[in-house]
């Protein structure tokens, strides 16, 4: 980091700096500070952004706390016609906002653009949850007039990771907006830009300044400072298991609320009677798809003995097609995020080739890509359950494939990690899959499919250490609001 002025001089070019959203204002950070974001593909400098330290978290605070009356007291269908519109902003925005996030994450334009799609998505299902957000009457008795209803938590902290920078900004940020809440949002440093563009277009949208303050910073400043500020009532964070546990630390000094959206080692179990032709294309995609850097990324596969051979054979085949470049160039495959993450990703691939796992496809660096932080898509067979492979999050695009003797014993398999986010079975015998998914400790089981194209109805999150909390879905608005019940005596007249 280092301080500016509003433009700064990177390799002999003029850049300006890309600001922290205040009280509706675009503002340098306090004390000047900035960060540089880097495209993953090229190395090359793609913006430089102010870095929000603890001076502008207190301002973000204050200014959705000050928003914050005016906003609840908003009638719900004005906050949802303004949702509504916010939608159509991103969705007209769609293309700009996809080159900016294939450019910052390094994901390939057709990703990039479903990524938009859902962003969008998100607030026109919250836009249109606002109003309906109803309580209940309960029965006591004659004399007594119980009712809840959902009111919204207050100033809420929003903390959101590099994989999918826009969509999971709005999955947790429309749900707080259309519940009335007045959101401060954190995002990762390596890929700050679409979410200054959404604090953007919210102002566009008629979200009054100071509801949704946007502050980027490093998350050991920025995202500490907003965790333990006494002046937020909630935090709702997606990111790793390490930092989760971080924010829970500081949420229990405060005693407030938080979701927590983590990481994952979610597997496909491949038992008899399943359709290879139909499983094998979708196990790729979940594992391809930004490359595996999804935190509900089907990262292992079970597959039952007698299928392997046959199951390998389509893996391998498809692997082998992958298509490795730019994310703008839009491969199969763009770069990881970082340097940084590919290096951790090529150290999981040793340490699996060194436990004695055999490398069907991939394992090392594509030749002749540069610069870039990329990883061959790599295919795994003969996994040892225990293995580290088999068992942390690499978070690369690495499938390590591993056999079971029965239907008991995927379970077992699939059961044995921390992680507990998502599973999917593969099989078209109904009475096994049905037997199956209860046993799993996850939060979501796909049969025979896998992600529901983006699943924005359906409820998300995990057990374990995959979290806990939900997002997505009819539960994803109730996480932004606290029930109040009241009970009113009714007096006769007679009395
Ligand atoms: P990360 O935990 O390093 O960072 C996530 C966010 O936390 C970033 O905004 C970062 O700036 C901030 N942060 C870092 N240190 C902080 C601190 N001390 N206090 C407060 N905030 C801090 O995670 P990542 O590497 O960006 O993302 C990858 C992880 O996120 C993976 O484990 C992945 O599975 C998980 N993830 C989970 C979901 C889900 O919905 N369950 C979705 C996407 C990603």
């Amino acid at each position: 980091m280092f301080l500016t002025p509003a433009k700064t001089f990177v390799w002999g070019f003029v850049m300006s700096v890309l600001p922290i959203i205040i009280n509706g204002e675009e503002r340098l950070a306090a004390d000047g500070a900035t960060f540089e974001s880097i495209d993953p593909a090229t190395g090359e400098v793609a913006a430089v952004i102010a870095a929000g330290g603890a001076a502008d978290v207190d301002a973000a605070v204050a200014a959705s706390r000050a928003a914050l009356p005016g906003w609840k007291a908003t009638p719900a269908s004005e906050r949802g016609r303004i949702l509504n519109r916010l939608s159509a902003l991103i969705t007209a925005n769609a293309e700009r906002l996809a080159e900016l996030e294939s450019i910052d994450t390094g994901k390939p334009m057709t990703q990039a653009r479903a990524d938009i799609a859902v962003s969008a998505r998100y607030c026109e299902y919250y836009g249109g949850a606002a109003d309906k957000l109803m309580g209940n009457t309960i029965p006591v008795s004659d004399d007594i007039f119980a009712y809840t209803v959902h009111e919204p938590l207050g100033v809420t902290g929003h903390i959101v990771p590099w994989n999918y920078p826009l969509q999971l900004a709005c999955r947790s940020v429309a749900p707080a907006l259309a519940a009335g809440n007045a959101p401060v949002l954190k995002p990762a440093e390596e890929t700050s830009m679409t979410a200054i563009e959404l604090g953007k277009l919210a102002l566009e949208a008629g979200v009054p300044a100071g509801v949704l303050n946007v502050v980027p910073g490093i998350g050991e400043i920025a995202g500490a400072a907003l965790t333990a500020h006494r002046g937020i009532d909630s935090v709702s964070f997606t990111g790793s298991p390490e930092v989760g546990k971080l924010v829970m630390h500081a949420a229990a000094d405060r005693l407030s609320p938080v979701v927590l959206e983590l990481g994952g080692k979610s597997p496909h179990l491949v038992l008899p009677g399943a359709d290879l032709d139909a499983a094998a294309p979708i196990i790729l995609k979940a594992i391809v798809q930004n490359a595996g850097q999804t935190c509900s990324a089907g990262s292992r596969v079970i597959v039952h003995e007698s299928l392997e051979a046959d199951l390998l054979d389509r893996l391998q085949v498809l692997f082998a097609k992958v298509s490795i470049g730019r994310g703008l160039d839009d491969p199969d495959l763009g770069p990881l995020v970082t340097t940084a993450q590919q290096e951790r990703v090529l150290g999981y691939i040793e340490a699996g080739k060194a436990a004695g796992a055999q490398v069907l496809v991939g394992g090392g660096v594509p030749a002749g890509l540069d610069g870039g932080a990329f990883v061959e898509p790599t295919l795994f067979a003969r996994v040892d359950p225990g293995a580290s492979i088999a068992n942390d999050e690499i978070f690369g695009p690495v499938l390590s494939v591993m056999t079971c003797s029965s239907v008991e014993n995927a379970v077992e398999i699939a059961n044995a990690t921390r992680f507990g986010l998502v599973a999917a079975i593969w099989t078209q015998d109904i009475d096994t899959a049905m037997w199956v998914a209860p046993q799993l400790e996850v939060g979501q089981v796909f049969i025979n499919t896998y992600g529901a194209g983006g699943g924005v109805e359906l409820p998300f999150g995990g057990r374990k250490e995959s979290g806990f909390g939900r997002e997505k879905g009819w539960e994803g608005l109730l996480a932004f609001t606290t029930t109040k019940t009241v009970a009113l005596k009714i007096t006769p007249p007679s009395a």
